[in-house]
């Protein structure tokens, strides 16, 4: 694990000039044994295209991991598949057929989880931790702990996150990705913050449906330990250990 780095392909908060916004998410794990691509972003054109302006080549992808059955997670799904069908394709067993049917299709593997799974060397999912809209997160295992990338955290961010340490690595490196704040109150987020602080939390880089006033909160709480994200963002896991 020498070049440990996620790339931020697709979301709807801006952080590169240049790249397309749009309402959603998507990262590109880079360094493990496998690449691994979690979740596709809502439009498929959008992904493919933030991919050529990043330099990445979709056929350099061995794993597509799909955390929760939303659009602006799934949609560009098949765009992708027509890039590159030689990939794995996890998805929760709880989604629907037409998404699966899309894998399918396209002549990928489907691979159907509920309970944790490892992917490749040191790159896990939690399986369904289950809420109104059933969820997985991945989790990385570095020599300076866990990363934790969630889609839109709908099950709660510290109780993925409680799972995840509890389930993996106890030290906790860094939550990215959709925290889905962005109509909790200025109580209940400082008290996500607090939680998550509580399991020695290092660095946080929230985006996508993390909402402006829990940015800012998490911004405050985490000072110099706060990564802002956004569409284009590359964070170089190695240097934060
Ligand atoms: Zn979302
Ligand atoms: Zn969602």
């Amino acid at each position: 694990m020498d070049n440990l780095e996620i790339t931020v392909l697709y979301d709807n908060c801006p952080y590169k000039k240049g790249l397309k916004l749009a309402w959603g998410f998507s990262c590109l794990v880079k360094g493990l044994e496998k690449t691994i691509l979690f979740d596709v972003g809502g439009d498929g054109k959008i992904i493919l295209e933030n991919m050529r302006s990043l330099g990445i080549n979709p056929k350099d992808i061995d794993v597509v991991v799909l955390s929760h059955d939303h659009w602006d997670h799934t949609g560009g799904l098949n765009s992708f598949l027509t890039a590159n069908s030689g990939v794995a394709v996890y998805m929760l067993e709880s989604f629907s057929n037409e998404v699966k049917s899309v894998v399918k299709l396209a002549g990928a593997d489907l691979i159907e989880t509920k309970h944790p799974v490892k992917i490749c060397e040191h790159a896990y999912l939690t399986g369904e931790i289950r809420s109104i809209v059933n969820e997985q997160s991945l989790c990385v295992m570095t020599p300076g702990g866990q990363v934790l990338i969630a889609g839109c955290a709908h099950p709660d961010i510290t109780l993925i996150a409680r799972f995840a340490t509890n389930q993996f690595q106890k030290e906790f490196l860094l939550a990215m990705g959709g925290f889905h704040l962005k109509k909790s109150s200025d109580i209940e987020i400082k008290s996500v913050i607090s939680e998550l602080k509580g399991m020695d939390l290092k660095y946080v880089s929230p985006c996508h449906c993390t909402g402006e006033l829990a940015t800012t909160l998490f911004g405050e709480a985490f000072g110099d330990k706060y990564i802002e994200s956004g569409a284009g963002r590359v964070i170089n896991i190695t240097d934060l250990i």
